[in-house]
């Protein structure tokens, strides 16, 4: 939740997400159903980005089951454990 002194702006939201923005400390507040994430601005950003590559991956997967040549080099260096 943001706080009681918080200035919440709906930037976006569909049937499972939603994201705020508070028009005073500009901390991002995103809903996932039961699940609330408090963000930095760049910590949304790079979660932003780092979706946007997932997407093109997951899409990639989906028609040709193999990796998108374009990130398969930087997703090296980031396999998880
Ligand atoms: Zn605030």
């Amino acid at each position: 939740m943001l706080s009681r002194l918080c200035k919440p702006y709906l930037l976006a939201s569909s049937g499972s997400c939603e994201f705020w923005i508070c028009t005073d400390c500009r901390t991002i507040t995103m809903n996932l159903g039961s699940i609330t994430l408090r963000l930095q601005e760049e910590h949304f950003k790079n979660i932003a980005d780092t979706m946007q590559i997932a997407i093109h991956q997951f899409m990639h997967y989906k028609t040709s089951h193999t990796p998108c040549p374009e990130f398969a080099a930087s997703n090296e260096q980031h396999k998880p454990n």
